[in-house]
C-alpha cells in the first residue's frame, strides 16, 4: 500500500504559487531577501500551513524554523526535509521555496492517509541560504553545523548596518532555543538543479552524490604605464595583455579537466585604464571549482607556473593570493542511495549527479547523515527572475522524497 502512496502535485503547484506572491517581481521572479518584511510574510504564511497540518514549531535564535510531525516513538530522532525562503534580489519562484514546501507536501500527504511514522518528521527552514543581504551565504547551516558561531552570525550587518540579530528581533523570529543542539536521523532536500545537465539528457531525477569544492584567488599583475603613442611595441610592460594571456591558460586549463573542472575569471580591474595609457597594472580574480581537492591543487599548481612563466616572458611581476577555500563534500551514502532506490521504484528516469552550487545540505552533511535530491530546471537558469520547472518534474522529486524520508524513518 505504501508502494502507491503518492504527493499531491497540484496542491504542491498551489503553495509554490500562493508562496511565490509574496516578493513576487515584475518579470515573474521574487525579491524576498533574507529578514526583510517579504521573508517575515512568507515564514508566516510557512507557519500557518504547517500549524494546519498537525505540526509543532520550534524556531532557534537564528530564525531557523523546525516544524515537526510526531513519530509513533518520540525518543527517535527525525527524520529532517528542508530548504530556504530568502531569494537573491532578482530571484525565482523555486530556489529554496522548492525543498521547503516539498517537505509540507510530504507531511500533508501522510496526513491524509493517516500514516504514522516510527521516528518524527521535520521540516527545517534555513535562515539566509542566499547571502544576498547578509554574507556569508549559508550562514544559519554553519551555524548549526558549528561552522561559525552564533554570536558571529547574529552580528552580521547588511549594507545599510542593520544586524541579523536584530532583524531577527524586529519581524519575530529570534527564537530562544540554541543553534545546533538538534539531532537528526538523517537530512534531505529537494532543490531545482540549477544547472543543465538533467534537462539534456532528459533525466527526471538527480541523486546528488556530493558538491564540488571551490577555490578563489585574487591575481595582480604589475607592468609599467607608458605612453601608447611613443612606446615601440618591444619592451613594452602591458600588464592587459599579460593578463589576457593568463585568462586564456586559465579556461584552457579547465577544459583540459571538463566536465569536472570549471575556472571563470568574472573581475578585472585596469590600471590606470586609460585609453592612451599602456597599462602598469591589472587586478583580477578567478574561481576554480572541481569534485575532488586533489584535482583542484593540481590545477592550481599548474596555472601558478603557467602565470610566472606569463609574466617572466614579458617583463611583467605577478602574484596570486588564495581567499576562499570551500571544499568538496561527498555526501552520505546511504541517503544518496535512498535516493537512487525511491527513483527507481517510482519509475523515474534519474542519474547520479554533483552539484555544482553551495546548499544548506553541504553544512548539514558534517553533523548527520545528507542527501539531497534535484530536478531540472529550464534552461538550467537560477538567480534569475525567468527561472522555471515543470509542475510534475516537482511533482517527482516529491515523491522521491517522501519514499526515501519514509524509508528512513520506518
Ligand atoms: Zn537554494
Amino acid at each position: 500500500m505504501l508502494n502507491n502512496l503518492r504527493i499531491d502535485g497540484g496542491r504542491l503547484w498551489q503553495s509554490l504559487t500562493a508562496l511565490a506572491r509574496i516578493g513576487a517581481t515584475p518579470r515573474g521572479g521574487c525579491c524576498r531577501l533574507a529578514l526583510s518584511d517579504e521573508d517575515k510574510a512568507a515564514r508566516d504564511l510557512f507557519v500557518s500551513w504547517c500549524r494546519r497540518a498537525c505540526c509543532d514549531i520550534s524556531v532557534d535564535r537564528l530564525g531557523n524554523i523546525f516544524a515537526r510531525r510526531a513519530g509513533r516513538n518520540p525518543d527517535l530522532p527525525p527524520v529532517a526535509t528542508g530548504s530556504h525562503l530568502d531569494t537573491q534580489p532578482h530571484g525565482g519562484k523555486f530556489d529554496g521555496a522548492y525543498g521547503v514546501l516539498a517537505g509540507l507536501e510530504v507531511i500533508r500527504t501522510l496526513n491524509d492517509h493517516d500514516i504514522e511514522t516510527e521516528a518524527p518528521l521535520e521540516v527545517v527552514v534555513w535562515t539566509n541560504e542566499e547571502g544576498a543581504r547578509f554574507a556569508p551565504s549559508m550562514i544559519a547551516s554553519g551555524v548549526f553545523a558549528g561552522s561559525y558561531e552564533e554570536d558571529f552570525a547574529l552580528a552580521c550587518a547588511d549594507v545599510d548596518g542593520h544586524t541579523m540579530g536584530e532583524e531577527l528581533e524586529r519581524i519575530g523570529y529570534a527564537g530562544s532555543e540554541p543553534c545546533g543542539g538538534r539531532i537528526f536521523d538523517a537530512f534531505f532536500e529537494a532543490h531545482i538543479e540549477q544547472g543543465p545537465i538533467l534537462e539534456r539528457e532528459q533525466k527526471v531525477i538527480g541523486a546528488v552524490t556530493g558538491v564540488q569544492g571551490l577555490r578563489w584567488y585574487d591575481v595582480s599583475v604589475r607592468g609599467q604605464d607608458a605612453h601608447s603613442g611613443s612606446t615601440p611595441m618591444p619592451g613594452r610592460r602591458n600588464a592587459l595583455v599579460g593578463a589576457a594571456e593568463m585568462v586564456s591558460a586559465i579556461d584552457a586549463l579547465a577544459f583540459e579537466s571538463a566536465p569536472d573542472a570549471v575556472a571563470t575569471v568574472g573581475q578585472l580591474d585596469v590600471s590606470p585604464n586609460s585609453r592612451n595609457t599602456i597599462p602598469g597594472g591589472v587586478f583580477f580574480t578567478v574561481d576554480l571549482r572541481h569534485p575532488r581537492s586533489e584535482a583542484i591543487t593540481e590545477m592550481e599548481d599548474r596555472f601558478r607556473v603557467l602565470f610566472s612563466l606569463i609574466a617572466e616572458r614579458r617583463g611583467l611581476e605577478s602574484s596570486v593570493e588564495q581567499i576562499a577555500h570551500t571544499p568538496p563534500v561527498m555526501f552520505d551514502p546511504g541517503c544518496v542511495d535512498a535516493v537512487r532506490q525511491a527513483s527507481k521504484a517510482l519509475g523515474y528516469p534519474s542519474r547520479d549527479i554533483l552539484s555544482g552550487a553551495g546548499h544548506d545540505a553541504c553544512h548539514l552533511s558534517k553533523v548527520t547523515p545528507t542527501g539531497m535530491i534535484f530536478v531540472p530546471c529550464a534552461g538550467g537558469l537560477s538567480h534569475n527572475e525567468e527561472e522555471s520547472a515543470e509542475a510534475s518534474d516537482l511533482a517527482a522529486g516529491c515523491n522521491v522524497l517522501l519514499h526515501a524520508v519514509l524509508a528512513r524513518a520506518g
